[in-house]
């Protein structure tokens, strides 16, 4: 097993490794930025290290101090935490040349995964169903329309280096698709570097369900279950809950039979994520691989019983999974608090916590490294925590999740603790009525 594990990250995931770290006598090493000298990862790990000025591609992604870190520290392994380095296969392997562990699949798989749209033939090879769509990259607006028309408008324009809901694109007409692929490729070689561009069906009021894998160094694959994230904005997830309403347990077999397959297809080993999109119709379709942990993981943790970040390591350290399967028990729902105005568009709200009251009681779990005096910075990701329940039905998960965002008191920025409380307790969500479209029935009217 490691001894020393520095951990490429900060906020709310880099607590979370290092706790992993603790319970498993590890030596965590933090790194941090000058903006973050007074954060709790640097003050909580055994030991830290500063890395570099606030701006993330002068720190956080900055590949060479990092390693350098590691060396100076005597780390045997990185856990990159999600975001920042997470799926950079470039420094995966990086870290392979100089022997330090990496807590994550391998650089390949990483590579894999990053490139969606080749990512999605694998999965079509492999009989995962996908969404209609382009074989490949789409070339030119002119073939994309003539496409676009076989399967059916509305579409979906999606960028093959894609991630955080950053260049798609819907289109529901001729004119309107050309507009769309020149908007997506130009944004995506922006933000990624590669503007490459995809076509697939737009599924109408679809829901999120995806589902968790692990897979060690021995070939095992398991699946533990699914979360269903279907409440998100712009793309991007603000609740999170696990099981899915949605699924009955034929449908939940199928979907974990197609995760299975789509992890064996590309021998995953390490956390990660199979994500699918849910039609009104039941049919559901690969859309992503993502290869490292996700933000949502506690949820799983909540009815299974597993730590998956303590998985990963034990993984990543060549120990096998030693089980098949896992049980659950009960439902968990997360809310994520993060520094917006739910109001004014979901526009970042930086600041100093000016006071800060925790939420607690039976059930609950709050995954963050808020304080009093907290600056919320405006260089990184403005998710501030993360408030876990857990119930023995899906109604006192929601009752206990609700009155914690309730609880929670924030002063200093603006948050989505309030707006994720309305939605918890909201008809259509008790319900279990929701779809990707469920949350503008909680936003202002724009126009
Ligand atoms: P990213 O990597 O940027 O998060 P994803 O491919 O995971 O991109 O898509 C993010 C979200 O966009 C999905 O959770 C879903 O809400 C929506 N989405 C993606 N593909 C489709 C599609 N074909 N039809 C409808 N919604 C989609």
């Amino acid at each position: 097993m490691f001894r020393r594990i520095l951990i490429a990250n900060r906020g709310e995931i880099a607590l979370r490794v290092i706790r992993a770290c603790r319970h498993m006598g590890i030596t965590s090493i933090a790194v941090y930025s000058t903006a973050d000298q007074n954060c709790l990862h640097a003050s909580l790990a055994d030991e830290s290290i500063c890395i570099g000025p606030p701006q993330a591609n002068l720190s956080y992604l900055n590949i060479p101090s990092i390693i350098a870190a590691a060396e100076i520290a005597d780390a045997q392994a990185i856990h990159p935490g999600y975001g920042f380095l997470s799926e950079n296969p470039k420094f995966a392997t990086i870290c392979k040349d100089c022997h330090i562990g990496f807590i994550g699949p391998s650089p390949e798989t990483i590579a894999l995964s990053g490139d969606k749209s080749v990512c999605r033939a694998r999965m079509k090879a492999a009989g995962v169903p996908t969404v209609p769509g382009s074989e490949g990259l789409i070339q030119d607006a002119e073939t994309a329309v003539k496409l676009a028309k076989d399967i059916g408008f509305p579409v979906l324009v999606k960028a093959t280096a894609g991630g955080g809901g950053k260049g798609m694109r819907i289109a529901h007409n001729d004119v309107a698709l050309q507009h769309a692929v020149n908007m997506a490729s130009t944004e995506a070689a922006a933000a990624f570097g590669d503007g490459g561009v995809y076509l697939e069906k737009y599924i109408e009021n679809a829901r999120h369900v995806e589902v968790q894998i692990l897979g060690d160094h021995q070939g095992r694959i398991v699946t533990l279950g699914e979360r269903e994230c279907s409440i998100q904005r712009r793309h991007q997830k603000l609740i999170e809950e696990t099981p899915s309403v949605a699924l009955t347990p034929s449908l939940r077999a199928k979907m974990m039979k197609a995760a299975y397959r789509a992890a064996k297809a590309i021998n995953y080993t390490n956390a990660g994520t199979v994500e699918f999109l849910l039609a009104p119709d039941n049919q559901f379709y690969f859309i992503e691989f993502n290869a490292r942990i996700q933000v949502e993981h506690p949820v799983t943790e909540e009815v299974t019983r597993k730590d998956l970040v303590c998985e990963q390591i034990r993984i990543s350290a060549g120990e096998p999974l030693g089980y098949s399967a896992v049980k659950t028990e009960g439902h968990a729902i997360e809310a994520r608090v993060y520094a917006e105005d739910p109001m004014q568009n979901f526009a970042p709200s930086p600041g100093l916590i000016k006071n800060c009251h925790l939420p607690g009681g039976p059930g609950i779990r709050v995954d963050t490294h808020l304080f009093t005096g907290y600056e919320v910075p405006r260089y990184y990701d403005s998710l501030l925590a993360k408030v876990i329940a857990w119930g023995q039905d899906r109604n006192q998960a929601i009752e206990r999740l609700a009155g914690a965002l309730d609880e929670f008191r924030i002063d200093g920025v603006k948050t989505t603790a309030a707006l994720c409380a309305t939605i918890l307790r909201s008809g259509r969500f008790r319900r279990g009525d929701i779809s990707m479209n469920t949350i503008d029935h909680f936003l202002p009217k724009v126009g």
